[in-house]
């Protein structure tokens, strides 16, 4: 017997805090009952839908996706956008992003069917190397560098890098090439610490996830994780 919200989390549909809500919401039913109770158990033997649709247990299935700007982190949008999921259609599992990139920052996404894996990657706990490159219109101070590593008060939540080091600098231009490392992945972290110093990001890539990096690649490829990488994440 298993938590139901385990069961649906495996079986691909979705993240198990999304199993969760749709648990609530009424929307899981368990041999033809709706169930709003999260510690419910359930057997292989009993048959569980999400919104109508019966779960079939999928093997667990792991990409990079090389994003491209201009695409949405989601299986969906509601204003018919790019999403990244359209970059996968033979694609026949139900994968989903493993958190987001924003609609103009570039670089890696993983994508799985896997909810367990997929909580584990984005629990606060879970310290793993993110290396975005930011290129800035401005040029930041020592001192803004430095207050990145320190860590920023950012509209309640406390923003700090790991590593942050200024590649080039383009005087002429105005302009900089920083490397910036996270490991916690807060909503539109970089940009909020960059917006919080008011030096303007002109562009976001997020070059390396882990020891996963986006060599050989270009805007729109994916590829399969091998599963050595994938147990490197874990
Ligand atoms: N930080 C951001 O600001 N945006 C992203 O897409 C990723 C990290």
């Amino acid at each position: 017997m298993e938590r139901l919200q385990k069961v649906i989390a495996h079986s691909g549909v979705t993240s198990r805090r999304k199993a969760e809500k749709l648990i609530e919401e009424g929307k899981v039913t368990v041999n033809g009952k709706v169930v709003t109770e999260l510690g419910t158990k359930v057997s292989s033997n009993d048959k569980v839908e999400v919104e109508g649709v019966p779960l079939v247990k999928e093997e667990p299935i792991y990409f990079m996706l090389y994003k491209p700007r201009g695409v949405i982190s989601s299986v969906n949008d509601d204003k018919g956008r790019k999403v990244v999921t359209d970059f996968f259609p033979e694609i026949e599992e139900r994968i989903f992003p493993i958190g987001r990139l924003d609609y103009d920052t570039s670089g890696i996404l993983l994508l799985t069917n896997d909810g367990d894996f997929a909580n584990l990657l984005m629990h606060p706990k879970h310290q793993i190397d993110k290396e975005y490159i930011v290129k800035t219109k401005g040029i930041p101070s020592k001192e803004a560098v430095a207050s990145m590593k320190k860590g920023l008060k950012v509209d309640g939540d406390f923003l700090r890098a790991v590593r942050v080091k200024t590649l080039s600098v383009d005087r002429k231009k105005g302009t900089a090439i920083i490397q910036v490392i996270l490991h916690e992945g807060k909503n539109r972290q970089v940009r909020r610490m960059f917006e919080a110093l008011d030096v303007k990001v002109d562009k976001l890539k997020r070059e390396r996830y882990g020891n996963l990096t986006l060599h050989g690649m270009n805007a729109g490829d994916f590829r399969e994780l091998t599963p050595h990488e994938v147990k490197q994440l874990r």
